[in-house]
């Protein structure tokens, strides 16, 4: 039996048991209901989720997978349309592209941030592009405003996929709506995290919101009426009320993110040759992960392992070089800053309940392992 790690990489049951009772009634409250599928806490979840971000609506769905998809059929993707995306994401940013219609563009990243890099995408642009996808990976907003300058000067619409990023905010606006429509995901190791599967997407726009709920449930809102051929893809009661139950925790959960982040930027600086996530002005990190990069990532990581600290590579092949994408045949010149980052990036621990002492354990076993700098 291998032992229980000293340093999880996260910790769901730590922040259940913080707040047990709340989600144990919210769950008790559903079952009683017999509300399983849509029904009161669904509403109330998009009403006090869009409040949150700060959108009009609201539209709540299965997963951040087919928040996606549903927000590309809402835009009005058709065969042959390009979409421009970041090379360095989850596949699930760039396969429901493929599923709704449009053709995949690949955009390079920005050296520092890990997000889209304009002048890459800039440089993507055809006649037959209709939109940016922009991927707030780790938690830190992408460059928002040059890419929103790309959209207006090429009359292109922006889906944010904001599945890393709850709360994370750019010059002081809420990720989100910046774009026509932005995605979120409540897979459970998310900022906000229900117990299974559940996402939504926000949105300004009636008309694409109406698009979405409907397209989301069968192409109609009420039994038996099919407006349109449409998808199951549905938010569950129950995880519509675990999230009602732990949305009220997310701001401080979200502090705590960022407090752990600047004790690792403060004991990890000068570390070897570690780069520490850095941070562009004007943009509010929510560290969904804290991501160092190292030319020796994979020894580091088998010394962590060793150590009993969790570690993980998100993601071990930039998307243009997954199997899933060897129809394009791209090269690693094509995108050679996701090419470099592919081997180099790591994921640190870093979850709202990790204890001073857990973080301090990783710290320590990072100096060790390059060397030295064991004061703090
Ligand atoms: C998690 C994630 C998704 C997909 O969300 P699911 O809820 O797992 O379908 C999409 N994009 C990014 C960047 C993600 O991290």
């Amino acid at each position: 039996m291998a032992a229980t790690p000293l340093v999880p990489f996260n910790d769901l049951h730590a922040q259940y048991r913080s707040i047990q009772p709340e989600v144990d009634a919210a769950i008790a409250r559903t079952i009683r209901n017999s509300a399983f599928i849509r029904g009161p806490e669904v509403d109330a979840f998009e009403r006090n989720f869009a409040a949150v971000v700060g959108a009009k609506h609201c539209v709540s769905c299965a997963n951040g997978t087919d928040a996606l998809f549903i927000a590309y059929r809402a835009l009005g993707l058709q065969p042959g349309d390009e979409v421009i995306t970041s090379a360095h994401s989850w596949i699930a940013t760039a396969e429901t592209i493929t599923q709704a219609g449009g053709q995949v563009v690949f955009a390079d990243t920005d050296p520092a941030t890990f997000t889209l890099d304009p002048a890459d995408v800039a440089r993507k642009i055809t006649p037959r592009t209709k939109g940016l996808v922009p991927v707030h990976l780790y938690g830190q907003p992408a460059n928002l405003g040059a890419l929103g300058e790309l959209t207006r000067r090429h009359g292109l619409w922006m889906v944010e996929d904001c599945a890393q990023a709850h709360l994370a905010r750019c010059g002081g606006r809420t990720v989100g709506t910046f774009g026509a429509i932005g995605t979120f995901s409540f897979y459970p190791g998310k900022n906000l995290g229900a117990m299974g599967d559940a996402g939504c997407l926000v949105t300004n726009d009636d008309a694409l919101a109406a698009f979405a709920a409907k397209f989301a449930r069968h192409g109609g809102l009420r039994k038996g009426e099919h407006e349109i051929e449409g998808i199951n893809s549905r938010l569950d009661g129950l995880q519509a009320a675990i999230l009602n139950a732990k949305l009220p925790h997310l701001e401080r959960w979200t502090r705590e993110r960022r407090r752990l982040a600047a004790e690792y930027d403060r004991k990890l600086a000068g570390v070897g040759d570690l780069v520490r996530p850095p941070v562009a002005p004007g943009r509010d990190h929510v560290f969904h992960l804290y991501v160092v990069r190292t030319a020796r990532r994979d020894a580091l990581r088998a010394h962590l392992e060793t150590r009993g600290i969790q570690t993980q590579i998100n993601y071990p092949a930039a998307l243009p070089f997954l199997p899933a994408y060897q129809r394009f045949g791209h090269q690693p010149a094509d995108f050679p800053v996701a090419y470099a980052h592919q081997s180099q990036v790591l994921s640190l621990p870093l979850f709202p309940e990790m204890t001073a002492g857990q973080l301090d354990q990783v710290v320590d076993a990072i100096q060790a392992f390059f060397g030295g700098r064991v004061a703090r």
